[in-house]
């Protein structure tokens, strides 16, 4: 799944190479996907894409957006990746191609579920409520970001649920799920169980400290190893707290990971305090 971390490098990486390249035509859902969530139906979606000029690429909280010449944008979200690529076989499956004016193609893939939209920012941001979300949102990256802002967004001063609830669920910060939370409380030294009415002020300072550390981070490495950017290539971040993982890499106890409010979490019972 593709959280800030990624979207942000993923999409300065597309920048580079996408800006002023025309979109020549447009394959939208040859491949049928269950949960590939567009916002027009096919032709339309084609329709709407073809002749555009990419004038930027952007990102807001996890949402990668492909801006054009026209107010429109692409925005995509969630499982969704997307490769260029210059030769292609017929057996690739896609939910979205683009064939651009300089011979390459953007391959866009659907793993699990994702959302493909299209529209101007004012359309996008009334139909769809993560998007508007994520246009909204003030990165951990921002100066904005405070402490106060950051105790807000994530109500630990409620004194009710635990960290995960608190951090990751509801998109209290937009784009910050599942995945960076494992790698945040681990640097944090705190157990995603741990109910938030047990944390002083000075666990919540150190929180936020450390999630600001450990974002900015793996921001600088490009993203985290789990996912892949356009070129094929991963983020240079290794996650710590991963399935493959069986044993903390400081301590080398075994790892917890069990199913806890709507997916797993995976945490060293001995280095993370509950
Ligand atoms: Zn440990």
């Amino acid at each position: 799944m593709i959280e800030l971390t990624e979207a942000l490098p993923f999409a300065k990486k597309a920048n580079e190479s996408l800006k002023g390249l025309e979109i020549i035509n447009a394959e939208v859902l040859k491949f049928p996907h269950k949960f590939a969530w567009f916002n027009h139906e096919n032709d339309l979606f084609k329709n709407k894409l073809m002749n555009r000029q990419i004038v930027e690429v952007t990102s807001s909280a996890h949402f990668i957006r492909f801006i054009l010449d026209n107010q429109n944008e692409l925005a995509i979200s969630e499982d969704v990746s997307f490769t260029y690529a210059n030769q292609l076989s017929n057996k690739t499956k896609h939910q979205l191609k683009l064939d651009l004016s300089n011979g390459y193609s953007l391959i866009f893939q659907i793993k699990l579920y994702g959302f493909v939209l299209l529209g101007t920012k004012d359309e996008l941001s009334e139909q769809q409520h993560y998007y508007r979300k994520a246009i909204e949102a003030i990165s951990p990256l921002d100066d904005r970001f405070t402490f106060e802002y950051f105790k807000e967004r994530t109500m630990l001063d409620s004194k009710k649920g635990s960290l995960k609830q608190a951090l990751a669920t509801e998109q209290h910060i937009p784009g910050f799920g599942n995945g960076l939370l494992q790698d945040v409380l681990f640097h944090a030294k705190m157990s995603p169980k741990r109910k938030i009415s047990l944390l002083t002020e000075e666990d919540n300072k150190n929180l936020y400290q450390k999630l600001i550390e450990k974002i900015t981070e793996i921001v600088t490495k490009g993203g985290r190893d789990l996912q892949i950017d356009m070129f094929g290539e991963r983020g240079g971040y290794t996650t710590l707290m991963t399935s493959a993982r069986d044993t903390c890499p400081i301590c080398h106890q075994p790892l917890s990971k069990e199913a806890y409010l709507g997916g797993k979490v995976i945490y060293c019972p001995f280095c993370q305090i509950e």
